[in-house]
């Protein structure tokens, strides 16, 4: 089939539900229910603009007569590379950048992990090829049912926080975080939950290793990567509260159209079939899968896409502000919006430095650099929140004091009008941009971006220990010991430098 449309991915959803909790009651269907619909409407629109002669090109690829979305590219070139970064960007600009788990973030996943079959084979218990149980195998196969019928994905790593300073063999029950039950001769019988899965309006989940298992035998049944479709019997998404209120656009331009939400997954006894399992009972394995595979880095050059087009969102909502309401003469307003555009410039040059310096990895799948990328996931969640206070600190009173449309269209309407005007522009115009601002940085749902931009990719504290242990610094540690021990003067430069 290749690449969807919006429709095709719409009646997707229909005919297979996930199974949704929300407020208390299921979700019969995704596509029609209040809470949900505005969200599926927003992601169908994702899938039409694949078939957009504008976009065609830039979001599909072209292989053995037919065209597949372009995040299932396998990339061997850094032309390749820079055409799939195009493609990030233009589907997170639909949303300003504020969806950030739009299904290529998972595509780059599934394609890495597949094109990387030795890996997989490599765990202990993966049969020969063509026996259903070849991990490898199965991987791969998986991908191409993906790819070929263009289907959205959700993922959860993390297990439940119940407690952290225990394992979770020792929890008051062995099966609070997600494990294996028991084998049938049909597959693995999983029991447990996952923390959190954004996104679960999806066709299928992929559960990959939670990467904080301990080096321990007993631990293994907590050791799995598999997939099943998100209406899979006994596996529930519990949603978190919605943000869309069933609100105008005008009133709540993003949490009415972008809200992805996040859902806990329990998985009650669920069965996966053999060809669905991808790694089993292998702790090392499990631990290194997204790193050995290069997962990790295709899902970053999916991020700094999707942050450089909220970053420039951001920078236009401040310019927008500073406009309309006449401030831009005051020295610290522009210090304030130059700080966005640092910020940008600098998300910018990583994705280049990701893409310029890319390499070809062990499976022969072209990869984007891991310096700029964990630069960049690192760099971000450190700097968002202070994007957010700028637009706070350029807009003022002005992104709290928004009137909404009923009132502009109420018998309050001609005081709205006069003393609401911008200095550019209607009240009307000041509005529903101020409403933006709100909705990025105040209102839940903006709140909730900040929560996620600090903790999406990982607990930031643990990603800077991880880069810490990673990066070479050798090198510069050498470069000062040599530079104090020479002694002459003046200093001639070594020939090696
Ligand atoms: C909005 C949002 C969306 C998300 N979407 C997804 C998703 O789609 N899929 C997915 O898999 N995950 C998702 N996540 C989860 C994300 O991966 C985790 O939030 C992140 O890995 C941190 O784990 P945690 O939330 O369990 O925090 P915890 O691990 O419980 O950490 C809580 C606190 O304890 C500290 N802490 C805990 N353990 C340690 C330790 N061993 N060493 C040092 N400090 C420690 C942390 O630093 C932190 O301060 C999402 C998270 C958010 C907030």
């Amino acid at each position: 089939m290749g690449a969807r449309t919006g429709a095709q991915f719409l009646e997707g959803l229909r005919r297979n539900p996930p199974t949704l909790y929300i407020d208390g009651e299921r979700v019969q269907d995704p596509t029609t229910h209040p809470k949900t619909m505005h969200v599926a409407h927003s992601l169908a629109g994702l899938y039409d603009l694949q078939h957009d002669p504008a976009y065609r090109d830039v979001l599909t690829y072209e292989e053995n007569g037919e065209r597949y979305g372009m995040s299932f590219l396998v990339p061997r070139t850094k032309e390749d590379l820079r055409r799939r970064g195009d493609m990030h960007k233009a589907w997170a600009d639909a949303s300003l950048g504020f969806m950030g788990r739009t299904p290529d973030y998972m595509n780059v996943n599934l394609m890495a992990a597949a094109m990387a079959p030795e890996y997989f084979e490599g765990c202990e218990g993966s049969g020969p090829v063509g026996s259903g149980r070849n991990y490898g195998e199965n991987m791969r196969r998986y991908y191409e049912y993906v790819r070929d019928h263009d289907l959205c994905l959700t993922h959860a790593l993390t297990n439940p926080q119940v407690n952290r300073a225990k394992m979770a063999s020792e929890m008051p029950d062995p099966f609070i975080a997600l494990g294996v039950v028991r084998e049938t001769d049909e597959g693995i019988v999983v029991r447990g939950a996952r923390m959190m899965a954004t996104l679960p309006i999806a066709d299928e989940i992929l559960i990959f290793p939670s990467t904080v298992l301990k080096e321990n035998a007993d631990k293994s049944q907590y050791a799995m990567a598999f997939a099943v479709p998100t209406n899979a019997p006994g596996l529930y998404f519990q949603c978190r509260e919605p943000f869309d209120l069933g609100r105008d656009v005008e009133d709540h331009p993003l949490s009415s159209r972008f809200d992805e939400q996040d859902a806990f997954v329990i998985f009650d006894d669920v069965l996966v079939p053999w060809e669905r399992v991808f790694l089993l009972y292998d702790v090392k394995l499990a631990n290194q899968a997204y790193g050995r595979t290069t997962a990790v880095l295709h899902m970053a050059h999916q991020v700094v896409c999707g942050k450089i087009a909220k970053t420039e969102a951001l920078l236009g909502v401040a310019q927008s502000i500073v406009n309309t309401i006449g401030s831009g003469q005051f020295q610290h307003v522009q210090q304030k919006v130059s700080e966005f555009i640092v910020t940008l410039e600098i998300m910018k040059a990583l994705r280049v430095a990701a893409e310029e310096g890319a390499t070809v990895n062990d499976y022969g799948v072209m990869t984007p650099a891991r310096g700029p990328l964990d630069a960049a996931r690192n760099y971000y969640p450190q700097v968002y929140p202070r994007l957010n206070e700028l637009i706070q600190l350029l807009g003022a009173s002005g992104i709290i004091m928004m009137p909404t449309k009923a009132d502009r269209e109420g018998p309050m309407g001609p005081h709205i009008a006069k003393y609401l005007q911008a200095g550019n522009g209607t009240a009307e115009e000041r509005l529903r941009l101020f409403r933006l601002a709100w909705d990025m940085t105040l209102s839940s749902f903006g709140a909730r971006q900040n929560l996620y931009e600090k903790h999406f990719f990982g607990d930031p504290v643990r990603m800077q220990c991880a880069l810490y242990e990673v990066y070479d610094k050798a090198p510069y540690v050498e470069r000062v010991r040599g530079f104090l021990e020479r002694r002459e003067t003046p200093l001639t430069v070594a020939a090696d430098d």
